[in-house]
């Protein structure tokens, strides 16, 4: 075997284990931050969302609660 089929070898291997890292690490790192939910919506106007936990429905004025706790 020569030095070039060697590196053909290693780059198909790294290639495969980059591949793996990137759809596996994706997946892991999206599905928590959907999980958790970060968007906080009126309890009485679902509709109306927002990622800042201050504020307060547009239209009623109340204060938006994770989406957790919204009925779905
Ligand atoms: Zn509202």
């Amino acid at each position: 075997m020569d030095t070039s089929q060697i590196f053909v070898t290693l780059g198909g291997v790294a290639l495969i284990s980059f591949n793996l890292w990137f759809f596996f690490g994706k997946k892991a790192t999206i599905k928590p931050v959907a999980a958790k939910g970060a968007l906080y919506a009126c309890p009485m106007h679902p509709w109306i969302t927002s990622d800042d936990p201050t504020a307060d429905c547009s239209i009623c004025g109340m204060k938006l609660v994770s989406s957790d706790e919204v009925g779905k």
